[in-house]
């Protein structure tokens, strides 16, 4: 949950103060950490340790937690993914390791993905694996991959197979998870899944994946850092890169001493179980749809409350009626919201077909409010400014 108690060390910078409804977004912070975590972290950012320890006793638990034989702490998914790809290429074999992102004259060097999992989370995944020295080999159309495309993509040159589960990926016509397992495990291939903003932690293991790579900002409330779990040969050569081309990216104590609390408090409230949270977007529902209604804008909109389509992740959904520029219109509710004061984030993946989505997740109960009569004020300016029906 986030908490908005102390001083706000943002503020002091000048900062204005930012309403997140996006989502627990990297490029917003993450998550807003629970007092506990803010705690550990605290308590272990006055300490020394032994790294290595730290480390190992860290991954010893996350691997307890999600059923995997080993797991690493990176500093994000994205670093996570690197060691994961890094660590298919050279194995637990240091002089390989410290060779990287070198890698002219070996064999297996390919990494196979799916046309529609290039996605671009921040940087392009294709980048990512070039960083390693991989090549990455994209496999199938935009819209689709037969599992014979996916056959006849893996060869004795490559060295992994990634998977994408998230909502950036293309949702249908990939082939799934399951297939690909069974696929590249014909040939001894290794499957990483990037399952960066995933909530569920042992699924992909328990699938048969060989790495899976999570972000500790997101599903699970961490501080920014990662985990990675699975095989334990890879896990050794994903450690391994520390030594390596992961140096640039090494996490620190406060981090894992956040993550390990925050993986904890997950373990024992998961918060999508919570009824609380459908209770809050219901209740953001019903604010909105009032103050819209009273600032006579109820015609332009319709207002509910959806899940997340591969999550149980309840969003509140706005959507402008049908007529004109749908897309014009929700992007510039969007612009409004961003550069009001407090600047109020939203969820922006469909602002195109006309929709804006409200997380609650990320939401104080008293920002509620303050999100509903917002919307409804930016509405309304925007119709006065025209003086026509520009969200219709
Ligand atoms: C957020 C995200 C990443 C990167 O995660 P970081 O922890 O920010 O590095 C990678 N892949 C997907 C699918 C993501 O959603």
């Amino acid at each position: 949950m986030p908490s908005s108690q102390g001083p706000d060390p943002f503020a002091k910078l000048g900062l204005g103060t930012v309403i997140n409804a996006a989502g627990k977004m990297t490029y917003l912070g993450g998550s807003a950490l629970s007092p506990g975590v803010a705690e550990a972290m605290a308590a272990a950012g006055r300490r020394y340790v032994d790294m290595t320890r730290l480390q190992q006793e860290a991954a010893r638990r996350i691997a307890a937690m999600t059923g995997a034989e080993a797991a690493v702490v990176t500093s994000c998914a994205a670093s996570g993914l690197v060691a994961a790809i890094a660590a298919c290429l050279t194995g637990p074999n240091l002089d390989l390791v410290r060779r990287l992102p070198d890698t002219q004259g070996w064999h297996r060097v390919e990494v196979v993905i799916q046309k529609g999992h290039a996605v671009d989370f921040g940087m392009p995944i294709l980048q990512l694996i070039r960083m390693t020295g991989a090549r990455a080999v994209e496999v199938g159309s935009i819209n689709r991959t037969h599992p014979e495309e996916l056959r006849g993509a893996i060869t004795d040159r490559t060295a992994a197979v990634l998977h994408v589960i998230s909502h950036h990926a293309q949702q249908d016509g990939m082939a799934a998870l399951a297939d690909v397992i069974a696929i590249a495990h014909e040939r001894q291939v290794p499957v990483i899944v990037d399952a960066a903003a995933e909530m569920d932690l042992r699924a992909y293991v328990e699938a048969g994946a060989d790495a899976v790579v999570y972000s500790g900002q997101k599903a699970v409330g961490a501080p920014t850092s990662g985990f990675v779990v699975g095989r334990r040969d890879l896990m050794e050569a994903c450690r391994l890169q520390q030594m390596g081309i992961a140096r640039p990216m090494k996490v620190g104590k406060e981090a894992i001493a956040g993550l390990l609390q925050a993986l904890e408090e997950y373990a024992t409230q998961p918060e999508v179980a919570s009824q609380a949270l459908w209770q809050r977007a219901h209740r953001l529902q019903h604010l909105m749809a009032e103050a819209v209604a009273t600032a006579g804008m109820g015609a332009v909109v319709q207002i509910d409350v959806v899940s997340d389509p591969t999550r149980p992740i309840p969003r509140v959904r706005l959507r402008l009626a049908a007529g004109g520029s749908r897309g014009a219109g929700a992007r510039e509710l969007v612009r409004r919201l961003e550069q009001g004061e407090p600047s109020i984030r939203t969820r922006n993946h469909h602002v195109d077909s006309g929709i804006v989505l409200f997380d609650v997740r990320t939401l104080e109960e008293d920002q509620l409010d303050v999100v509903a009569h917002r919307v409804a004020e930016a509405l309304e300016e925007g119709e006065e400014k025209t003086g026509e029906r520009q969200w219709a």
